[in-house]
């Protein structure tokens, strides 16, 4: 089974090919708005990053996770409770 394409790559994704993951706007159909893609939910957003739909990207905090300063605080104050216990 020939995955990839002349272009280098997965013909599924390849937007010359006209894989079957590429929409008729030259995007990733589950990453497009307009299609309506698996990736984007109801609120016009991707999904893992909408506060509303909770999604794998926020936090607890309805930010996005890598960008909370407190779920960094939080984080390292883990990792310093952690490696002193390990230490006594
Ligand atoms: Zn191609
Ligand atoms: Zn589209
Ligand atoms: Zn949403
Ligand atoms: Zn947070």
């Amino acid at each position: 089974m020939n995955r990839f394409c002349e272009h280098d790559r997965v013909k599924y994704y390849c937007k010359e090919c006209k894989g079957n993951g590429i929409c008729e706007h030259d995007r990733l159909k589950y990453r497009c708005m307009e299609c309506k893609g698996k990736g984007i939910c109801e609120h016009d957003k991707f999904k893992n990053r909408c506060i509303e739909c909770k999604g794998s990207s926020i936090c607890v905090h309805d930010r996005i996770k890598y960008r909370c300063m407190e779920c960094k605080i939080m984080l390292s104050g883990k990792l310093t409770g952690k490696r002193k216990r390990e230490e006594v």
